[in-house]
This record gives structure tokens, C-alpha cells and sequence, in this order.
């Protein structure tokens, strides 16, 4: 019922033709596959050419920015807003990255607001969540991630949010090289989806994709796809190699 989907996040990697050349080897890669969506979100300097390369070819690739501002214009020094991205030809956006919430002080009533607007302004957001390793520790996980989600969804237009992502990812997992297991990801993924299920409906929480992110690369991703409520994968350091992320998208 929930088509796969795989994204890439390049984070602040690739400078604009290095940007064009890795899109431009992914589709050699994966231009007969039709089954999974894929998803790359270059920095937001790479997007505008990203964005023609991809019209270029004839299968369709998403694209993601990895962030965005609420308002669509205002005094709000270095951001970018939603209607820059759509004239950009950006599709998704990633929010609340814990990268973002580590360095750059996000906060979830600040994620809240962010999906709230993509969802307005007709992007796909791909919200993350995730525990870091010393809440797991501390036998917090659930929690974190349980109020993570609320806050996130928090009086979301729930007719448009059966149309986002989440992505589950374990802080302690993300470019590490040590993955969750498939066993502990999948069962905070179901506790996410259970979470939707209460804060907006049932039928919205069927419809939400799930993505695990933290270490995916091509030997673990048909692991992670096994699961019936992980629908998909968020990555990064794999996605910058054209022909693993390939591997990643073929095996899911
Ligand atoms: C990420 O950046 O979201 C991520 C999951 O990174 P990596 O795949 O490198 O762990």
C-alpha cells in the first residue's frame, strides 16, 4: 500500500558540478527501476542545477532541500523559504535533521511550524526524530521520540499529512557506520506509527511513510525494507557514492 522511498541527504557536500555529475550517474544506475521513489537533497547553492538535471532525464527523481523558513519572505537573515524552493523545482524538504537540532539550536515548535508550512505550500516534508545515545541509555527513547512526533504533528491539517514522511533516526547511529539493529528500528517505527495513529487518525498513520536513517548502506538496506512499517531509508554518506546509493534504491 506505501510505496518505498529512499532519499540522499548530501548535507554541506559537493560543490555544484560535482552535484550535477553524481545525479547525472545515478540515473545510468537506476533508470529502469520504477518501483521506489528517490528522493536527493543537495545543499541549497547545488539546487537550481540539480533541479535541471534531473528534468533532463526520464525517470522522475524527487527533490529535497535539506531545510526551510516558515514565512514565505521577511527579514529572516540566510534562510530560504518555501516559495523559493517550489520555484526552484524542490519537491520534499527535510526538517528537523538532528544535525539541525545538535548545531543550529532547532527546536520542535520550530519543526512544528516548518511542517505546517511545507504541508501548506504543497512540499513533502520528511520530518526526523530520534534518540540520542544517552536517552537510549537512560531508557528514554520512547518517550523522546513519542513527544518528538506530538510536537512535530501538533495541529497539522491531518487531510494533507497522509502525504509526509518521517524518517526514525537514532542519533547515535547517523555516520557512525553502526547501524540500529532491524529488531530496535523497527519497533520505534511502529511506536511512531501508533503515535500518528493517536495524535491524527488511523487512516493518515496507514497512509505516512517511515523511513529508517542512521548507516544505511547497500549490505543493510534489504534488512531494514523487510519490515512492514519501515517504508523506506534516509542517507547519508552512502548517498554521495553514485553506485552505492543505487545499490540502496535496487534494494529496497
Ligand atoms: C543522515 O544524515 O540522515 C544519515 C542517516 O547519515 P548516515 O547515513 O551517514 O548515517
Amino acid at each position: 500500500m506505501r510505496s518505498p522511498i529512499i532519499a540522499g541527504n548530501w548535507k554541506m557536500n559537493l560543490l555544484t558540478d560535482q552535484a550535477v555529475a553524481l545525479v547525472e550517474d545515478l540515473w545510468e544506475l537506476i533508470a529502469d527501476q520504477d518501483s521506489v521513489e528517490v528522493v536527493v537533497c543537495p545543499p541549497f547553492l547545488d539546487i537550481p542545477a540539480v533541479s535541471g538535471a534531473i528534468k533532463r532525464g526520464n525517470i522522475k527523481i524527487g527533490l529535497a532541500a535539506q531545510n526551510m523558513h516558515w514565512e514565505e519572505s521577511g527579514a529572516y537573515t540566510g534562510e530560504v523559504s518555501p516559495t523559493m524552493l517550489l520555484e526552484s523545482g524542490v519537491t520534499h524538504v527535510i526538517i528537523g535533521h538532528s544535525e539541525r537540532r545538535q548545531f543550529f539550536g532547532e527546536t520542535d515548535q520550530g519543526v512544528n511550524r516548518k511542517v505546517r508550512s511545507a504541508l501548506d505550500h504543497g512540499l513533502v516534508p520528511i520530518m526526523c526524530v530520534g534518540e540520542t545515545l544517552k536517552q537510549r541509555e537512560a531508557g528514554e527513547t520512547e518517550n523522546v521520540v513519542v513527544s518528538q512526533v506530538k510536537c512535530g504533528l501538533f495541529e497539522v491539517d491531518v487531510a494533507r499529512a497522509a502525504g509526509m514522511v518521517i524518517a526514525y533516526e537514532p542519533l547515535w547511529a547517523i555516520g557512525t557506520g553502526k547501524a540500529a539493529t532491524v529488531e530496535d528500528a523497527e519497533v520505534v517505527v511502529s511506536l511512531i506509527r501508533r503515535t500518528i495513529s493517536e495524535t491524527l487518525d488511523a487512516d493518515v498513520s496507514d497512509g505516512i511513510r517511515i523511513q529508517y536513517g542512521g548507516s544505511v548502506n547497500p549490505e543493510n538496506i534489504s534488512e531494514f525494507m523487510a519490515k512492514p512499517d519501515i517504508d523506506g531509508a534516509l542517507v547519508g554518506g552512502a548517498s554521495l557514492k553514485a553506485e552505492d546509493f543505487s545499490k540502496i534504491v535496487r534494494f529496497s
